[in-house]
């Protein structure tokens, strides 16, 4: 693999993860196949990254704050009452990381499920949360710049699942969309809304380029409500004085953008340099995208004292 690749580890190198109220190691943290979220999709999830800083010696867990405010958010949306808090859940999470004692950047994923053993549909049964973890590098290519193809498959309509919530089962639709991009030989797919509008990519939020303004498609056009698109509209005002408008636009109207990305906790900031046949400007990753990232990848490691409200230090 070289160091620009994608990197986003298969393998799972994980001592311990949290499951049934405790830490345990990895291998008891297993559910029965009856298992209601299994056998469903009736759960919802987080993906939190968390940085390593070499010179610090620090473990930086990125906006995790955020990450559980929304997981409350997806379980209040399906039903699923967990016992654990947001403090709680950030201190199990710190306990973790701390437990497996990595030395390098680091995906969390929580995951609150439907848990009873039990044939049939409906969302009464009782819950469950487990956290793992892998060690994690780039999900999207970060350097060069993706090619991405608009996808047949339209993002799942808020009014078929709740809006907002990341559900383990709207992730079916995102399987398909990127399943379909890498048949294409594209890296990644952009969604469209059930109004034809851009949505998002498959597990990302996207932004354009135009003008020297950034425009990004708004929370009606069915996407994530992405924490990253959030912290990235505030690098961009604050680091750069560059504007965000939130408004729905048609895929046509990505072919004469400046320049495009994607930004996602997985994706990070991931530079998109051709959709479909067409290049994106010169087909080289554009300046803002590129001075965006630089700020963002800063902010991340704790290098910037400005954005450590951001970071929960682990140790
Ligand atoms: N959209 C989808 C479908 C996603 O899966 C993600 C990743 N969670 C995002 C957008 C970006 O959200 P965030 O910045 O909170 O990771």
């Amino acid at each position: 693999m070289t160091e620009n690749s994608p990197s986003c580890y298969n393998q799972l190198i994980m001592k311990f993860a949290y499951f049934e109220g405790k830490i345990v190691p990895f291998e008891q943290a297993t559910i029965s196949i009856m298992t209601h979220g299994f056998n469903y999709g009736t759960g919802c999830f987080e993906g939190i990254r968390a940085y390593w800083n070499a010179d610090q010696g620090q473990l930086y867990i990125l906006k995790a704050k955020e990450h559980y405010q929304r997981l409350l958010s997806s379980c209040k949306a399906i039903n699923i009452k967990l016992e654990e808090n947001i403090s709680d859940l950030i201190k199990i999470t710190i306990e973790l990381l701390k437990k497996n004692d990595y030395k390098e950047d680091v995906y969390i994923r929580p995951l609150a499920y439907k848990s009873e053993e039990k044939i049939g549909l409906g969302l009464h049964g009782p819950d469950a949360l487990a956290i793992y973890l892998s060690p994690f590098g780039n999900y999207l290519d970060v350097s060069a710049g993706i090619k991405v193809c608009i996808s047949k498959y339209h993002r799942i309509s808020s009014r078929a699942m709740p809006a907002g919530a990341k559900l383990t089962g709207t992730y079916f639709n995102s399987s398909l969309a990127k399943a379909d991009a890498i048949d294409r030989g594209y890296a990644e797919a952009i969604t469209l809304s059930h109004k034809g509008n851009v949505a998002e990519g498959s597990g990302e939020n996207i932004y354009m380029v135009k003008k020297g303004k950034l425009i990004t498609p708004p929370l009606s056009d069915d996407i994530l409500p992405g924490i990253t698109r959030v912290a990235v509209r505030g690098l961009a005002k604050n680091e750069f004085g560059i504007t965000t408008q939130e408004k729905s636009f048609k895929p046509s109207a990505l072919y004469s953008a400046d320049e495009l990305f994607f930004c996602g906790t997985g994706a990070q900031i991931s530079p998109i340099v051709q959709v479909e046949k067409k290049k994106i400007g010169d087909g080289k990753v554009g300046p803002i995208t590129k001075k965006l990232q630089e700020k963002y990848f800063q902010a991340v490691r704790g290098e910037l004292p400005r954005y450590r409200k951001w970071l929960t230090p682990v140790e």
